[in-house]
């Protein structure tokens, strides 16, 4: 562990899915039930939260725990097997890990922004940084393992 990384409160950075603002949220406090601050509807971070195209560079760099990101689309059928294994993800590391889905048709820049080249890509970041990635559907422990691998 490097010490001049050591974050004191874990937060990150979500758009509302409401009202598409942006809000950082202490994730140190999730049983606080953040808000929006600008909607006032709950965000809820036990699950995972969606980006857009205008969102996603600040909701990667603005986590201080890793963010893994999904694009996906919805007549994708590995994605959709995909689903509740990120669900479980998020619910199961709520605070430590943010899961983020990107759906790429709605998005194009992001996932040609990132040479994502076939659907699912699960991509891992840190500091805002890519890490590792996995391109087609992965079963809970690979991608616990492709998250928990990009430790450093
Ligand atoms: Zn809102």
């Amino acid at each position: 562990m490097n010490a001049s990384a050591t974050q004191p409160v874990a937060s990150a950075v979500v758009g509302c899915p409401f009202c598409d603002t942006l809000n950082r949220v202490s994730l140190g406090r999730l049983d606080n039930r953040p808000k929006c601050a600008e909607c006032q509807k709950p965000l809820l971070l036990d699950r995972p939260v969606f980006a857009k195209d205008e969102s996603l560079s600040r909701v990667i760099s603005g986590a201080t725990v890793p963010v893994l990101v999904d694009f996906y689309a919805d007549w994708c059928g590995p994605c959709r097997m995909m689903a509740p294994v990120l669900d479980e993800l998020a619910t199961e590391r709520a605070g430590e890990l943010l899961v983020v889905k990107v759906n790429s048709d709605q998005n194009p820049v992001s996932p040609q922004h990132f040479g994502v080249r076939g659907i699912p890509t699960l991509i891992v970041f840190r500091d805002g940084q890519e890490v590792r990635r996995q391109v087609g559907f992965a079963p809970k422990a690979q991608l616990a393992a492709l998250i928990d691998g990009s430790t450093r």
